[in-house]
Order: structure tokens, then C-alpha cells, then sequence
């Protein structure tokens, strides 16, 4: 009894005061934060108040012949009170706003190439915030199905935090947003944005407020459970977006050591993890749909280059074909891959890389969307005053092709955030910058090979050829 009457009176009760002061005399914030959740919250500490002293009444009328019934009614009662104070605690941190100029949501390669466009271009402490769903500061993603899977000296951060994959190879550690005065909220998931008040909600209740947001949430990875298909919760079966993915994988490659892989998918994730295993001595297959594999980039002769090259490697290649189902072992493990033309692969590990998908639902109904992004104009600024769209997220305009497009790439990732950044900086300044003139760019490498695509897939391709068969000791050709 002793112990629940010190926690009902010395925390709960004070945590009741100060919320209740807050609450009422913060007119404002309660229209924002969920209203009805703490009115019943207050009338529960109430409640437990009033409990307590019936307790102390029947005490004192030696209602309790046994003490074993006390001390169920108390134990009962300091468990409800703990509870009460664990709510109470996360609806007080609601009513501690953060306030800051500008904030970006997401902590992805364009926050990172951002907040570096921001301190070049002059920014104070304290006025810029990243609030990152993810546990670490900003890094170059597209290491993660290369460099982090192999098998001798992988890499790992801090050796690739953002810029490291630019041309000016300044890595930004953590403590570089320190020393910057910009607050990095990592491990910390934003549940709710209301463009219209400028607010956004935290996982842990905390309110954030802004006068510039920048959306870089950038793409989620899609995976084959979205599709309902059959056995795809099975354990070792990955898929790669976070760094958290990565290390999952990682084990998984571990656990299974130079097992056999299936891959799934033939587009960028697929063809580099596919790469990543072989080279850890897996067995691969890859698995996908289409002809020929990086089928929206590559025509056929670049394909049947890469693909002659990816089979000399060992890794066979299943085509025009799809996943229909897994079949597990007893311990949930994968153990085989159904496919849809009848053919069945053993699997220790499956990859799947079926595309990505923008992460704009926190935004919806509430700014301009198009192709399945954020639509901006060329200067990323969507349809909502103040608030901007980059990197995966921003649907654009293109102004060499007079089209809009998303773009899913690292390129157009650190690019875009620099001219937003830009266009904010100079319009503080009553000036303006000239619209996005965005040259697509993509690349990529397997084993020892790389290549690098610039520009629109149009009309026939002409090659320039050099030394172009797989077997050559440094295979070399341009595609015009
Ligand atoms: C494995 C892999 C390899 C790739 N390789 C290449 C390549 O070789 N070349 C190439 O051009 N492109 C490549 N890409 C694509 C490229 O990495 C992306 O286009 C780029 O990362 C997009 O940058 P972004 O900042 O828009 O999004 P991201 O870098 O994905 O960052 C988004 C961030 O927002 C966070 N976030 C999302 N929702 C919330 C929320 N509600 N609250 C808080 N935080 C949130 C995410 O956790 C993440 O940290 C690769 C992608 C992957 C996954």
C-alpha cells in the first residue's frame, strides 16, 4: 500500500497536474493532439484517486478478514498505476513541441545531401532538423547490395555516411550534424504530419512544428506477402531497402553459407545481389518476368551481353516466369520456390528485389500527387506552401523531355535536395534559381563490371563496340 500511495502521489498525480495545466491552458495544442485520449486519461487518474481512498476506508473498517485479498486489490491497483503513469508520461511529451525553421522528414541520401546544401549556403544552429525513421545518420544506400555483402572486407559505416558516394567525398559522420547545429532525431518514425498546422506527430508522441518541410521519405520496398502469395512470411526470405535489411540478409548469408540463392526479380536490386552471392560462393538463381533482365534500360544486345556474362559466372537464369508460392521446412525456413512454369528451385536464402514503392501515405489528401509521388514544380515545392518534395518521393518535371517523372536513383537524389535547398535559400533572399534541368543518370556494377546510362531509351540503339565478348579480360562498349 505503501508503494502505490507514493506512486499515485508523488508521480501520477503531478504528472496530472502539470498535463491538466498544459492542456487547458494550451487551447491550441489540444485542438492538434488527440483530445478524447487524454480527457479519459485524467478522469482514470481521477478514478485511481478515488479507488484509493475506498481502500483506506475499508482498511479502516477491518474490511479485509484475509490480507491476501488486500493485497490482490493493491497489487491490482499499483499495476494500473504504473500503466496510467506510462501513458501519462508519453501524452506530457505531446505538449512538448519542437520547434524548429526548416525539418526534413526522412534521413535518407537526399536528407543528407540537404542538410549540406543548407550549411553551404549558410544556416544557423539550431535551425534545421532530420527526424529519420532510420537508427543511423544519413549514408550512400546503394552500397547496401554491393560493397555490404561481400564476403572479405565489406563495408560498414561509418565508412559510407553521405557524401561519400559524390564526387566530393565528404563524409558526413554524426558528428558533423553536431558540430553543424543540426539536430538529427534518428530511431524516430513520423505517424502524422497536418501540413495545415505545420505539425508533425512522432512515434513517441513528441510534436515537431516548422515554417519549411522537406518531404524525403523516399520508397519503401515491395514485397510478395503484398501480394498474398503463398508462404512468402517464410524465414530467409529477405528483401533490401534499410540498413537494418542489410544485416538481416547478411546473417541469413551467414547461417546458410554458400547454400543455394534464389533471387527474385531482374531489375537493379536483383542483378547486384544476385552479383553479391555469387561471390559468396552461393548457388544462384535469379527468377523474373521479363525477357531479358534490366529490361526497361538495357536492350537486348546489352542484355544478352550481361546475361552471358551473369550464366559464364554460374548464375542460372530463369525468364519470363514469376514466383507463385515457397514451401517451408519444418522450422519455417524456406526450402523451395515455386514457379509459375512448373519448375520448382531449391532455397536455402531468397532476395527478393521486385521494385519500390513511394513512402507519401503520411501525405495524403493533403498535397498534389502524381505517378504515384509527390507532384512538384521544377523547383520541388508541391502543391502545399513552404513544403517541398525530393529524392524518390517527388514527382517533377523534366524539362528536356517536357514530361513529369519519379525517380527511384541516387543521382537524382542528391541533386534534387541541392535545388531545393537552393530555391528555399534564394527566396529567403527575395531571389529566385532557374528550374530543375534534370539529365537522367543511372549505374551500377556486378562482379567486375560497371556501367553508367545517361539520358532518355529512345529510337535504335547503335554500339560502338570494343572489346565486347564476356570472355575478354576487360570487356568495354558505349550504346548510342
Ligand atoms: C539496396 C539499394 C541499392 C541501390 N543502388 C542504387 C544504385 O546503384 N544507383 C542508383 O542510382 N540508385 C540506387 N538505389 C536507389 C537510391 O538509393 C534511392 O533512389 C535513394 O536512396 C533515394 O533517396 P531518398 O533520400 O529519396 O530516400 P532514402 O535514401 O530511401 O531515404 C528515405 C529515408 O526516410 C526514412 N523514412 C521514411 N518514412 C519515414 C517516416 N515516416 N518517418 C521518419 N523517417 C522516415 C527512411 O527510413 C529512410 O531513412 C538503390 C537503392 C537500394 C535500396
Amino acid at each position: 500500500m505503501k508503494v502505490l500511495k507514493s506512486i499515485i502521489s508523488e508521480e501520477l498525480n503531478r504528472l496530472k497536474k502539470d498535463i491538466e495545466l498544459k492542456f487547458y491552458a494550451e487551447h491550441r495544442l489540444s485542438g492538434i493532439i488527440e483530445k478524447e485520449e487524454v480527457i479519459n486519461w485524467l478522469s482514470n487518474v481521477k478514478g485511481i484517486n478515488s479507488e484509493i481512498q475506498i481502500i483506506e476506508q475499508d482498511i479502516e473498517k477491518h474490511k479485509y478478514l484475509l490480507s491476501a485479498n488486500l493485497g490482490k486489490r493493491v497489487d491490482e491497483k499499483t499495476k494500473e498505476a504504473q500503466e496510467l503513469l506510462q501513458t501519462g508520461r508519453s501524452h506530457r511529451l505531446k505538449f512538448e513541441e519542437k520547434h524548429f525553421k526548416y525539418i526534413i522528414v526522412g534521413g535518407g541520401i537526399a536528407a543528407g545531401h540537404a542538410a549540406r546544401e543548407f550549411t553551404r549556403k549558410g544556416l544557423q544552429p539550431g535551425e534545421l532538423a532530420i527526424i529519420s525513421k532510420e537508427g543511423v545518420a544519413p549514408y550512400e544506400r546503394p552500397v547496401l547490395s554491393k560493397s555490404y555483402l561481400f564476403p572479405n572486407g565489406a563495408a560498414r559505416l561509418p565508412s559510407f555516411h553521405v557524401c561519400v558516394g559524390d564526387d566530393e567525398k565528404e563524409r558526413q559522420l554524426p558528428q558533423w550534424y553536431v558540430n553543424k547545429g543540426i539536430e538529427l532525431f534518428l530511431g524516430t518514425e513520423v505517424v502524422k504530419a497536418d501540413l495545415a498546422s505545420r505539425t508533425l506527430t512522432v512515434a513517441n508522441g513528441r510534436i515537431f512544428m516548422y515554417r519549411i518541410l522537406i518531404i524525403a521519405t523516399g520508397s519503401e520496398a515491395i514485397k510478395l506477402t503484398d501480394f498474398g502469395v503463398q508462404g512468402a512470411h517464410a524465414k530467409n526470405i529477405f528483401h533490401l531497402r534499410e540498413i537494418s535489411d542489410a544485416d538481416e540478409l547478411v546473417k541469413g548469408m551467414k547461417r546458410k553459407k554458400k547454400g543455394k540463392a534464389v533471387v527474385i526479380g531482374g531489375g537493379y536490386i536483383g542483378l547486384e545481389v544476385a552479383s553479391a552471392m555469387r561471390i559468396n560462393d552461393f548457388e544462384v538463381s535469379m527468377v523474373y518476368p521479363e525477357p531479358w533482365f534490366m529490361h526497361g534500360l538495357f536492350t537486348p544486345a546489352i542484355a544478352s551481353f550481361y546475361e552471358k556474362y551473369f550464366s559464364d559466372k554460374g548464375i542460372k537464369l530463369f525468364k519470363g516466369t514469376v514466383v507463385v508460392g515457397f514451401e517451408t521446412a519444418s522450422n519455417e525456413e524456406v526450402k523451395i520456390v515455386k514457379l509459375k512454369n512448373g519448375q520448382v528451385l531449391l532455397a536455402d536464402v531468397v532476395v527478393v528485389g521486385i521494385g519500390g514503392r513511394p513512402l507519401t501515405t503520411l501525405f495524403k489528401g493533403q498535397v498534389q500527387e502524381e505517378q504515384g509521388g509527390i507532384k512538384t514544380n521544377g523547383l520541388f515545392r508541391t502543391s502545399v506552401p513552404d513544403v517541398y518534395a525530393v529524392g524518390d518521393v517527388a514527382t517533377f518535371p523534366v524539362k528536356r523531355y517536357g514530361d513529369l517523372r519519379r525517380v527511384e536513383h541516387v543521382d537524382h537524389a542528391r541533386k534534387s535536395a541541392g535545388h531545393a535547398v537552393g530555391a528555399i535559400k534564394a527566396s529567403e533572399d527575395g531571389k529566385s534559381i532557374g528550374e530543375y534541368d534534370y539529365l537522367p543518370s543511372f549505374n551500377s556494377s556486378y562482379f567486375d563490371l560497371s556501367w553508367c546510362f545517361y539520358g532518355d531509351n529512345v529510337g535504335e540503339p547503335m554500339m560502338f563496340w570494343d572489346k565486347s565478348t564476356p570472355s575478354t579480360t576487360k570487356p568495354k562498349f558505349v550504346t548510342y
